[in-house]
């Protein structure tokens, strides 16, 4: 028997519409359903899909909320013994945190196809329809695994991919790991493994969401100023990343007060704020090698986990 491929739907531009279908800038992300979506493929027809529309905002708008609904929806589905794998349709602007997320609760051992597009499902040319029936595709490849992104026929770790451009139709990146795989005409050529890990389970977003660690990244600049992280500080922010400059270099005025959040027990990540590659050398600290947004989403979960503890 076929495995079923769950598509969960979050909203996002691959739902968007415009006023105009020569319109790719202005338009409103998250109007369509997910099972419209699956309806404007036509070569999905036949295959055992089944759809839920978890949510339906622009990605740039995810919130702890959502980000618990999402998982807990993925790790019932990924639970089921008829289903292969899944597909979630997501804005391109937070995808990269959402996906790390969900690899880091759940490191699943099927997949998990984070789907976007750059133009609304109304565009003369809808890159949408396309990236939705490759994500498919990846979502019944043999031996897939772990959560990863699909877009512009590219297939992306969850660990590797960040956003690196804001208009083209290849969005995303992965860096020096390169890419796992390409798509081509539905069928999948992988480069190298896949996602792996241990999961942190989901217990660790059970709860009231408006009580998570509240995790804020500050970036390290010319004339950067300490006083931005005291004010985080007196606001009671439970965790900082700081977006380093180079290879973890940190403004003086910044890093004094960094050192005054530490002394209060606030924890302070170091990555670096450029666009590739980790930072270099002992002590460099727990997100090295991530993103300041992957760390954001790092330092939420083990302060989660030390809560739980
Ligand atoms: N703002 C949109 C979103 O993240 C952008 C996109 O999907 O490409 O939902």
């Amino acid at each position: 028997m076929q495995s079923k491929i769950v598509i969960l739907g979050t909203g996002g531009t691959i739902a968007g519409t415009a006023a105009n279908p020569h319109d790719n800038v202005a338009y409103t992300a998250g109007q369509r359903s997910v099972a419209d979506l699956l309806a404007a493929v036509p070569a999905l027809a036949g295959l055992s899909l089944e759809a839920e529309q978890v949510a339906q905002l622009d990605s740039k708008d995810m919130d702890f909320a959502t980000w618990q609904r999402l998982a807990q929806s993925l790790g019932r589905h990924l639970a089921r013994s008829d289903v292969g794998g899944v597909v979630i349709t997501h804005g391109t602007d937070t995808l990269e945190e959402t996906a790390w997320l969900l690899q880091r609760v759940l490191a699943p051992s099927k997949p998990v196809v984070l789907v976007a597009a750059m133009r609304p499902s109304t565009a003369l040319a809808a890159d949408g329809p396309q990236n939705l029936l490759d994500a498919v595709a990846v979502a019944r490849a043999p031996g897939a695994r772990g959560v990863v992104v699909a877009l512009a026929g590219r297939v992306h770790a969850a660990g590797d991919v960040r956003k690196v451009r804001p208009y083209r139709l290849d969005a995303f990146d992965s860096g020096d790991a390169g890419v796992l795989g390409v798509v081509e005409e539905g069928h999948l050529r992988r480069f190298r493994d896949w996602p792996a890990g241990v999961p942190l389970g989901l217990a660790l977003l059970e709860g009231d969401v408006a009580r998570w660690p509240w995790v804020e990244i500050v970036t390290s600049h010319a004339g950067a100023r300490g006083d931005a992280v005291r004010a985080l500080c007196a606001a009671g922010v439970h965790g900082l990343v700081v977006a380093a400059t180079g290879n973890g270099t940190v403004h003086q005025s910044l890093q004094a007060a960094l050192d005054e959040a530490v002394a209060a027990a606030i924890p302070v990540w170091r990555c670096t704020r450029c666009a590739g590659g980790v930072l270099v050398g002992t002590d460099v600290g727990p997100a090295a090698a991530m993103s300041p947004w992957q760390a954001r989403v790092e330092l939420l979960l083990t302060l989660l986990a030390a809560r739980a503890g």
